[in-house]
């Protein structure tokens, strides 16, 4: 698909603005209402899903014409897919994908943003979304004798990602994640130094190149291994070996899970108990890549059908972000003994996102940052004692927003509580 081919989806902008909220129907108050962190930021309608798509359908008309200031509208958009969910509470048609589409062009016509071409050159040169990372993947795993998933049979491979096996800060999950499935005795292993990233955030950034060159690179790995299970703990790479992979028909038929699935299936089965208490009130983000943007893609080939009513023949099914992991992390979380989950206002399909999505965290920290805040605060207003997460990129958002604001509010991964359960 390209630009083009979301013509009509962007012409069917009535300029409503309800990309901007939580549907009227489905509002619990005015504190809370917003869904789109760049409009609510930049305050001007170009920076919402509606402005985005009128300026793309327009450059289709009339000639790409760059500017600064269009630019920075495309990159500050954490491509977080909440307008879509909201827009198609009501209407038929893509948002999130001509947006996307949008940023692929800017990149394919050379319009790039320097921080994020970088972090490209790093992935090139590296093969991971880490800038200047140190060492090497498999470092973190040195000593824990994991079976090599490229050489020995294995019923699981566990992707690390990339964040996960680079941030010494963030290797605390990927422990807790072996610990965890060494508990409930399941046959995994790593790729240790052959894994490579997954693409996904390459993706978002606009860089499609790079990111099928990943795909492909992740793909005959996992055929030459013979590895039909693929367990994450990162959102981002969930979202891409399910929903991207699938899209550009490279997935096959690996089975994509995510770490709180999972664990919610070992519990469920009996091989996992969680049975030290851990005292703590919390509250759950959903990552928006494991949320909405999780929602398993849907293959669809037809036509419109002539005339001005948008009708597809066959009819055309919607992406509407309520598919996505909502319940596992959630069973999760009241399975351990002493947690007590109080859930935000904007949840599931309406979470607000962490803010480092969409090379925005890369691109423009300071709007990562504001929009972490902006979460930080609405998990406070629970009473929770910790916003609980289950992707590195959320975790290490948040953590560093409080370090530098400050707030009480503790900050975990879902593994983390689990591991500390068992
Ligand atoms: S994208 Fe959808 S919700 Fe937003 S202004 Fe256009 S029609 Fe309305
Ligand atoms: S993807 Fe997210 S940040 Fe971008 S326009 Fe939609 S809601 Fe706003």
């Amino acid at each position: 698909m390209a630009l083009e081919d979301y013509r009509g989806d962007m012409e069917m902008c009535c300029r409503c603005s309800t990309c901007k909220f939580i549907p009227m129907q489905k509002v619990k108050g005015a504190q809370y209402v917003n869904v789109c962190p760049s409009i609510a930021k930049y305050n001007f309608h170009a920076y919402s899903a509606g402005g985005r798509l009128n300026i793309a359908a327009a450059m289709l008309k009339d000639g790409f014409k760059y500017t600064d200031k269009l630019l920075d509208i495309v990159y500050n958009c954490q491509l977080c897919g909440a307008c879509g969910v909201s827009c198609n509470y009501a209407m038929d048609m893509e948002v999130l994908q001509p947006i996307s589409e949008f940023r692929l062009r800017c990149v394919e016509d050379g319009k790039t943003n320097p921080a994020l071409d970088k972090v490209i050159a790093g992935l090139q040169k590296q093969g991971t979304m880490v800038p200047g990372a140190k060492g090497k993947r498999g470092d973190w795993a040195t000593g824990l004798k994991l079976k090599d998933a490229t050489k020995e049979k294995v019923d699981v491979l566990y992707h690390v990602g990339c964040l996960t096996s680079y941030d010494k800060n963030m290797q605390k999950l990927a422990k807790a994640t072996v610990k965890i499935l060494q508990k409930a005795g399941v046959n995994f292993g790593i790729a240790g130094n052959a894994e490579t990233c997954c693409g996904g955030r390459a993706y978002q950034m606009g860089y499609k190149e790079d990111f099928l060159n990943q795909a492909k690179k992740n793909m005959d790995m996992i055929k030459k291994a013979g590895i039909k299970t693929l367990v994450t703990g990162c959102a981002d790479g969930y979202q891409a070996f399910k929903v991207l992979y699938d899209k550009y028909n490279l997935k096959g038929d690996l089975e994509v899970l995510h770490i709180s699935e999972y664990i919610d299936k070992l519990i469920k089965d009996g091989k996992l108990k969680l049975n030290k208490k851990v005292n703590l009130n919390v509250t759950y983000h959903d990552p928006c890549r494991l949320g909405r943007l999780g929602e398993p893609w849907i293959h669809w080939e037809g036509k419109k059908v002539p005339g001005d009513r948008f009708v597809f023949d066959p009819p055309k099914e919607y992406r509407r972000g309520t598919k996505g992991v909502y319940e596992p992390p959630r069973d999760v979380l009241k399975s351990i003994p002493g947690v007590k989950l109080t859930e935000m206002t904007r949840i599931k399909e309406y979470a607000w996102c962490c803010g480092a999505g969409g090379g925005v965290n890369e691109s423009n920290p300071g709007f990562a940052r504001w929009t972490a805040r902006e979460r930080i605060e609405e998990a406070g207003s629970t009473g929770a004692e910790a916003i609980v997460t289950a992707c590195p990129w959320c975790e290490k958002n948040f953590s560093e927003t409080i370090k530098e604001n400050g707030s009480n509010l503790k900050v975990y991964d879902i593994v983390e509580l689990v591991e500390k359960a068992i």
